[in-house]
């Protein structure tokens, strides 16, 4: 596996290769967990060339959030990229993405991108499309990989790649998760002990409220309290939100008559978690 930090060197080396090779992307901000390499495993059995890219993107952070500590260990995640199938590693700075004075960005506009985590985080879609959308410049790729695990980065991509016209295909892999239920993510090593003990309640209450569903409950509010109810059993629990919507268009629903997307972000002191189910 080769690691890549210039855009030139690294689209040499992919033309090296030759032509008519089919290019699978998996974007990430490293600190890599089984649910990224469930991606890299994916684009590797699915392409001949495999690129993953490593970039802690500043644009899709607002402040006071947590750029400055994400997690970053480029030794360990070259490592595991390169055991579950990655050919190249980019590895860019920011000045690479951003030369001095740009300033052109790509923005979902609408209720995709204002909802759930669009109404904490004001500016993150803006961050990452712009991002996902540059990088896809550099790349060229014929599919990129994104998890289930960031549905609203998923729904927001997909329909700027359906409204821009873009040549690629988003793939969507489903959320790996820790035995117990827990979805990895690299936010996870922020939890202390207590925190990861009730952090178990995300899935819990998701899965309470899919049960629930399964019974025949339809109605969107009162699933929504299921959800509420139990995360609040939690002391250590700040929930950010907690909604449910329509899975395709993440539109407002009252009832779930169609495919709908159950979706919560709750804080467990400095950290931040996501989680989500669908329902259909
Ligand atoms: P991140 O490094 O958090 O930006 O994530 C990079 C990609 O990995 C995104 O497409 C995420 O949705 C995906 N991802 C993160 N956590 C998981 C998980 N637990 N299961 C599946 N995909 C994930």
């Amino acid at each position: 596996m080769k690691i890549i930090k210039n855009i030139d060197i690294l689209r040499n080396t992919i033309n090296e290769y030759g032509e008519n090779k089919a290019i699978g992307f998996v974007p990430t901000m490293g600190f890599l967990h089984e649910g990224h390499l469930s991606l890299i495993e994916k684009a590797s059995s699915e392409n001949d060339i495999t690129v993953v890219s490593i970039f802690v993107n500043p644009t899709q952070f607002g402040p006071g959030e947590d750029f400055e500590t994400y997690p970053r260990d480029l030794d360990r995640d070259a490592r595991l990229a390169e055991g579950a199938g990655a050919d190249i590693l980019f590895f860019p700075d920011a000045r690479e993405i951003y030369p001095i004075g740009a300033s052109t960005f790509v923005e979902v506009e609408g209720a995709i991108t204002k909802k759930l985590c669009g109404s904490s985080r004001p500016a993150h879609f803006k961050g990452v499309t712009t991002v996902v959308n540059t990088l896809f410049n550099i790349v060229s790729p014929h599919k990129a990989y994104f998890g289930q695990k960031d549905a609203q980065q998923l729904a927001v991509i997909k329909k700027m790649v359906r409204d821009l016209h873009m040549q690629v295909t988003i793939v969507a892999c489903p959320i790996v998760r820790e035995t117990d239920g827990l979805a990895l993510s690299s936010r996870n090593v922020g939890l202390n002990p207590e925190e990861r003990k009730q952090a178990l309640i995300l899935s819990q209450a998701l899965n309470r409220a899919r049960n629930l569903w399964k019974t025949g409950e339809t109605d969107v509010k009162i699933l929504k309290a299921v959800i509420s109810d139990g995360i609040n059993t939690m002391p250590l629990a700040d929930i950010d939100y907690v909604d449910i919507l329509d899975f395709n268009t993440l539109e407002a629903i009252k009832k779930i008559e169609a495919p709908a997307l159950a979706a919560v972000a709750v804080r467990f002191g400095d950290t931040r978690l996501i989680d989500n189910i669908i329902l259909e």
